[in-house]
């Protein structure tokens, strides 16, 4: 039986253990016997020596230890990752079988997996690994993604800098199998895509957002839409494809604004219903105003503007300025989808936010639909925390 280097909680952390919520912090640990290294599982035990779980120890991230288990007769092995990879692939269930798959398989703490992320776009996987944890485990887990996944290759994108506060440099590269060319073409609904899994963002592509493009096109026929922050340009293909007369992009990246062109000569969309800004959307939004633009549906899905709890407030009128600007810029009966993917944001402060900014355009509007992350995005309940996306569909009269 391997043993584990020994690490006592604080009595104030033990109810958050009972909880099983998968972090510990610096500040609830009382004292920890022999030296772990960075990512290497540790025993956690309480004051009592009451038995608390087994974690991956990450000695400089004030997460100090991530939960793997909580049972006392698991052990830590590379057998152990095998079987949670495998129980995370197996819920992925039909999205996995779908012509040229876009799915999340793993979904870290959600998954079980606390830092793991591994999206697979058609033939690839793109993993990051963002704390110390599985990048202790990396040979193991690419080895048993390599057995449980039939792909050609395995690509790291841990450039995130998130990495900075586990200690661990940014990096990425090939894993294992083939190297992916620049463009990886995916499918999403009948839509197909091109990804750019070595310098788009995140792991290249927004799956988090699957289900709310193809909500926008049921109520875009025959209507004049804006997409806000468009990226590659997501609702905005999915807005041509449910019969918008007109779809206007914006997006600040020039490589986003260049793949938007891209992605909708691959599905042989007209130019002439589509017009593409590379802008930031603060000044667009003020123009449109000024020149009197109108439109019947707006998306507005923003990047993270708080990613720490000091950054709430200022998030907040950043949030609030993008929704007054754009509730102004609605016809009568015309609708909004706007998003917040700030974690540290709640949807109750959200909404609050968005009524607001209606109260201050001088606009009565209604909620008609509540949006979140899609289904391969679980949130497990012991981890609140991974219910990071919230959308609201507005209604203006
Ligand atoms: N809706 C997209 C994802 C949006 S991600 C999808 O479904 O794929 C947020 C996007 O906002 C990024 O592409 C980023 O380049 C862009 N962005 C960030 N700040 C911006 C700004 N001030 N103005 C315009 N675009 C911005």
């Amino acid at each position: 039986m391997t043993s584990y280097p020994t690490l006592t909680i604080k009595q104030s952390a033990e109810k958050s253990v009972q909880r099983r919520h998968p972090w510990l912090f610096s500040n609830a640990v009382d004292r920890v016997k022999g030296a772990p290294r960075s990512g290497e599982t540790v025993r956690v035990v309480t004051g009592k020596n009451e038995f608390c779980g087994f974690g991956a120890y990450s000695p400089s991230s004030q997460i100090r230890v991530r939960f793997l288990s909580f049972d006392p007769a698991e052990m830590i092995t590379p057998e152990f990752f095998r079987k949670k990879l495998f129980q995370a692939i197996k819920k992925r269930g039909s999205l996995l079988s779908s012509p040229l798959p876009s799915v999340r398989i793993v979904n870290g703490e959600s998954d079980g997996l606390p830092g793991l992320i591994v999206d697979r776009y058609a033939d690839f996987l793109v993993c990051q690994f963002l704390s110390a944890g599985p990048e202790a485990n990396k040979t193991e887990i690419v080895s048993c993604l390599a057995e449980l996944c039939p792909v050609a290759g395995i690509y790291e994108r841990s450039d995130s800098d998130v990495r900075e506060k586990e200690g661990l440099p940014q990096t990425k590269g090939r894993l294992w199998g083939k190297e992916p060319g620049e463009l990886i073409q995916i499918q999403e609904g009948e839509l197909s895509f091109l990804v750019n899994v070595k310098t788009g963002h995140k792991t290249g592509f927004y799956l988090d957002q699957r289900d709310n493009r193809k909500r926008v096109s049921e109520y875009v026929k025959e209507k004049k839409v804006l997409n806000c922050f468009s990226y590659t340009g997501g609702f905005s293909l999915f807005a041509l494809q449910g019969g918008a007369d007109h779809v206007t992009s914006i997006d600040s990246s020039e490589e986003a604004v260049s793949m938007i062109e891209k992605n909708a000569a691959l599905n042989q969309m007209p130019s002439s219903r589509m017009t593409t800004l590379q802008e930031d959307v603060f000044l667009a939004l003020r123009k449109f105003r000024d020149w009197n633009e109108r439109f019947d549906v707006i998306v507005l899905d923003p990047p993270k503007f708080a990613s720490s709890g000091q950054m709430v407030q200022k998030a907040a009128r950043g949030y609030k300025d993008i929704n007054l600007l754009a509730l102004k810029l609605l016809n009568e009966d015309g609708y909004l989808f706007t998003f917040s993917c700030s974690g540290h944001i709640p949807r109750s402060l959200f909404q609050k936010i968005v009524s607001d900014a209606a109260l201050d355009a001088g606009r009565a509007a209604q909620i008609t639909g509540h949006m979140t992350q899609a289904e391969d995005h679980p949130v497990s309940l012991n981890f609140p925390e991974g219910l990071y996306l919230k959308g609201l569909i507005i209604r203006v009269e």
